[in-house]
Formats: C-alpha cells, sequence, structure tokens
C-alpha cells in the first residue's frame, strides 16, 4: 500500500523506532525516529494525535537495535527501492529525518547519544549536508544539561529544533498542553534552545468549541515574539500549524480548524511583531 501524507502508523515498516511518512510540508519522504514506542509524554496536548498517550518519559534506548534499524532503512540501495515500491511519484526523495515520537524524545536519558549516531550514519550513508535532521520537541526538558548536550551535538550535524510554544500564557499551556511549566520556563528554554542550535517555533492554533483564542491569547504571544525580537534571540521563525488530523485525546470533540482568514490574519501580525511564518493548514 503507498503511503499517503494522512499515515503516521509508527509501525508501518516493523520496526520498534523506525517509521517512514510522507511530510506534508516537505513534499517527501520524512523517516521519523520515535523514542518513545511506550507512547509516553511529560504533557498532554489536547491534540495530541498519539493514540493510548500515556504520562512520562521515554523508555531505556536499545542504542544497538536503533542502530541496526537505521541502517536498514538509510542505505541509498535499500531506501531507494523502498521508495519505488511504496511512495507515489513526485515524492520519491528523502527530504529529512525526524526525532518526532509517540510522545518526548527529549526525555530519553540517551538523547545526545541517539544524535551523535544519527550524525555518524548520515556521514557513513552520504545523507550529511543534504538532508537534516529534525527534533520536534516540546522544549519543557532543555533545561537539563543532557538536553543541552543533545542541542549542541544536534547544531553540530546540522540539525535543527521545532520548539513547540501554543500559548504565551500559563492557563493557556495548561488548557492546550496540560502542561504546569509555565510560560515564563517555557520562554527562558526556547532561548537556550535558540542559543545552542537553529530553532523554529512551531504553533498549533484551533478553535475550542467553536470559539478562536482569545484576544488576550493573541496579545500575549505576541507580546512574547516582540520580546524575543527585541533581545535578539536567533529564532529562525514561526511555523504556525492549523487543526488539520484527528485528535486522540478526549477533548477531541472539542476542537476544530480555525478559518484560513484567521490564520492568515495571526501570521500577518507574528510578521508585523518580527518573525518569519510559515503556515501549514
Ligand atoms: S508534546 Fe507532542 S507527544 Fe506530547 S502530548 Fe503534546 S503533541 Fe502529544
Amino acid at each position: 500500500m503507498e503511503l499517503t501524507t494522512a499515515d503516521h502508523d509508527r509501525g508501518r515498516i516493523g520496526k520498534t523506532y523506525v517509521y517512514p511518512v510522507l511530510s506534508r510540508r516537505a513534499r517527501g519522504l520524512s523517516v521519523g525516529i520515535n523514542l518513545n514506542p511506550n507512547k509516553a509524554c511529560n504533557w498532554r496536548c489536547v491534540y495530541c494525535q498519539v493514540p493510548g498517550l500515556v504520562a512520562g518519559n521515554a523508555p531505556k534506548i536499545d542504542l544497538e537495535r536503533l542502530e541496526r534499524e537505521l541502517r536498514e532503512f538509510l542505505d541509498p540501495k535499500v531506501l531507494g527501492a523502498w521508495l519505488a515500491a511504496n511512495a507515489p511519484e513526485g515524492s520519491r526523495v528523502l527530504r529529512d529525518l525526524a526525532l518526532s515520537g509517540d510522545g518526548e524524545s527529549t526525555s530519553a536519558a540517551e538523547f545526545p547519544d541517539v544524535v551523535e549516531l544519527i550524525g555518524r550514519l548520515m556521514l557513513e550513508f552520504g545523507h550529511a549536508g543534504r538532508v537534516p535532521l529534525t527534533l520536534i520537541t516540546n522544549g519543557s526538558l532543555v533545561q537539563h544539561p543532557l538536553v543541552q548536550a543533545g542541542l549542541a551535538g544536534l547544531a553540530r550535524i546540522g540539525g535543527r529544533v521545532w520548539f513547540k510554544l501554543d500559548s504565551a500564557t500559563d492557563e493557556g499551556m495548561q488548557a492546550l498542553n496540560s502542561s504546569a511549566l509555565g510560560a515564563g520556563k517555557q520562554r527562558r528554554n526556547l532561548v537556550a534552545c535558540a542559543a545552542l542550535a537553529p530553532t523554529w517555533i512551531q504553533t498549533m492554533a484551533l478553535a475550542r468549541n467553536g470559539l478562536p483564542p482569545s484576544a488576550a491569547e493573541r496579545a500575549a504571544y505576541l507580546d512574547l515574539v516582540r520580546g524575543l525580537v527585541r533581545e535578539r534571540v536567533p529564532l529562525k521563525g514561526v511555523l504556525l500549524y492549523g487543526f488539520a488530523r484527528t485528535s486522540y485525546q478526549p477533548e477531541a470533540s472539542e476542537l476544530s480548524a480555525l478559518p484560513r482568514e484567521w490564520m492568515e490574519q495571526f501570521a500577518f501580525e507574528i510578521r508585523a511583531a518580527g518573525l518569519p511564518v510559515e503556515i501549514s493548514l
């Protein structure tokens, strides 16, 4: 069966850590690396697409197995044959590798070792410098030295970070991410992350019970962006996502996509606050 952009089945090729996804953003194949096969995350976002999500951290990572799985999939000959058999024409190209799992990747104690391993294999198979490694993270653990070591390693191999920031208020983070971290600490982590590796803010904007984010939420977000720009925090920009896939959380029936005009107006305001924006609807 050919892959579609809606297919995010982590078990598709029968591996524990490695899974293929067609990316709607990149128009090609993204090789995902899931360090959370236990479906454990320290946040619970209302829009989370992980069925059976549980609270917790990544389990101990079997680095030998991860290396074997990556070797089996990243070898250009194997990859080419697999793409020809499974991906539609026009998408038979490896666009990126993504540390994006069924939970928070940086909660794995082996996170820096995993980054180092991926970098080594990308070099060996000729993907280094051509195919970026993207870490998709909720950013909540950046204060830990181990995570910072992994981020520095990521930067060394030409990687980048998509850092989740859905709200700039404590209440908003609680309501959207079930996170008690607080907006101040999330901001601190974002600044630290951007100092270590090329960092994009990744923001989900959605309607809840038919209502868009409040004027106060929107103003707080824009204030945050203005402050970060004023302080010259080296952010790459904002990836603004609309609600496009099924949530597996109890709040699913409350969620819906915002109108295109709302998203474009918000993107306009973020740009006016000083950061480039890419919208995915
Ligand atoms: S941070 Fe990601 S994996 Fe964790 S609950 Fe949110 S969307 Fe799901």
